[in-house]
């Protein structure tokens, strides 16, 4: 099987492959380039696997730097692009169930593919395009269908962030996962635990942004994966609820974490907290579930403390819950609202202080009163309108 490298991703990374071979050693395309490439996706990061111990590729590039030299990957700079190159390595004994001991390169392409977690996502291609497939994996490609490298018992134990990367395909890429590897992560769920709530959540989250949500869900649930993940233990009802909804593929995270959070019964800050999520998205997701709860029939005054942002995600994100909702009706309503901050009143903290009022919380109060009457159209956004209400 031959693989077209005309692809600029690929084409402008020949080179490398070449000057790798030219100095006498192995270089492939390995991982999900290939695999997307195959399924005519997009691709993203083109990655290298060579024979080639990281010295080496340091002596063969005149621009590298060592992004993980220690797990045997070493960036090759070219013409501003970076491009990843690994060297073969076998990981040989795990503990913890998460992580190698120690990397060992090896000189054998086959070792490598070996250690990689489904037969899809170990398949290399030659610089003439060739394509390597020492474990079926272009069948598994052919059937959509995702399949442990080896024994999927193993594969699990050896490192159980293998089971959320397989529900996490699954919805990416709409493959069914095959009866023993489904199996073996029912029985090797519990392992989750070792694992950080970071690596678990970054496959959570782009589960629920794949295009086959529901199977992703779906297996989540039946697998038993999701008691291991904080928060979304106790929330079996609510997954499955969600996993009934509208299977139309989510535009990003904050509408996706949003949708979830409007099924469960758990305060949304509290989750994204406990999955260590950044802050900018657990605020946006808490003012625009706070919203959503609200719809069909939000206030003037929640539609303004939610802000732009959280309503531009509610309207993505009511059609979910609600087929017949007018997401546009929403946004126009917002746009319509006299101010959409508390900085547009035209009157300042300050005025009022101008104006005889002490500094303190009843300043505050004031402000925020004087808000919400021009919010809900209940007075005009004028200076003398607004102080006069300020001291009524
Ligand atoms: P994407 O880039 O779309 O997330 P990918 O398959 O490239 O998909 P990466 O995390 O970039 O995923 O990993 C690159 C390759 O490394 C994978 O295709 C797979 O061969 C291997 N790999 C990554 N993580 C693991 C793992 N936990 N266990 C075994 N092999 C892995
Ligand atoms: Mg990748």
């Amino acid at each position: 099987m031959q693989i077209d490298l005309s692809h600029p991703d690929f084409y402008n990374a020949l080179p490398l492959l070449r000057q790798i071979e030219a100095a006498g050693f192995e270089a492939y395309f390995v991982g999900g380039s290939v695999r997307d490439a195959l399924l005519g996706l997009p691709i993203h990061d083109v990655d290298i696997a060579s024979s080639a111990y990281p010295e080496e590729i340091k002596q063969i590039f005149r621009k590298t730097v060592d992004t993980g030299i220690q797990h045997g990957t070493v960036m090759v700079l070219d013409h501003g692009t970076g491009y990843e190159v690994t060297t073969f390595r076998t990981e040989s004994t795990y503990q913890d169930f998460r992580r190698p001991d120690h990397v060992t390169f090896v000189r054998s392409l086959e070792e490598d593919l070996k250690r990689r977690d489904f037969t899809v996502n170990a398949l290399a291609v030659k610089q003439d395009g060739t394509v390597v497939d020492l474990f079926g994996g272009l069948d598994d490609l052919a059937a959509r269908r995702l399949v442990a490298v080896g024994n999927a018992h193993d594969r699990f134990h050896e490192d159980a962030l293998r089971m959320m990367r397989a529900v996490r395909f699954e919805s990416q890429l709409d493959f069914a996962i095959e009866a023993q590897t489904e199996a073996a992560i029912a029985e090797n769920a519990p392992l989750l635990e070792k694992i950080s709530i970071e690596r678990i959540a970054s496959e959570f989250t782009r589960l629920l942004l794949g295009i086959a949500r529901k199977a992703g869900v779906t297996t989540f649930l039946e697998t038993g994966l999701f008691k291991y993940v904080p928060n979304l233990a106790t929330e079996e009802v609510g997954l499955r609820h969600f996993a009934s909804l509208s299977d139309a593929q989510l535009p990003d995270a904050e509408s996706a974490w949003t949708l979830l959070a409007t099924c469960l019964q758990v305060d949304a800050g509290k989750m994204l907290r406990d999955l260590k999520q950044a802050n900018a998205l657990i605020s946006h997701v808490q003012h625009a579930t706070a919203l959503v709860g609200a719809l069909p029939n939000a206030t003037s005054l929640q539609l303004f403390d939610a802000g732009a942002e959280a309503v531009a995600t509610a309207a993505v994100v009511q059609p979910y819950r609600q087929p017949d909702f007018d997401a546009d009706g929403l946004l126009a309503r917002y746009q319509a609202l006299p101010i959409h901050s508390a900085k547009d009143l035209t009157i300042s903290g300050q005025d009022l202080i101008k104006a005889g009022m002490t500094p303190g919380p009843l300043l505050g109060k004031t402000l925020r009163h004087l808000t919400e009457q021009v919010v809900a159209d209940a007075i005009e956004n004028e200076p003398t309108i607004l102080l006069h209400a300020a001291f009524a």
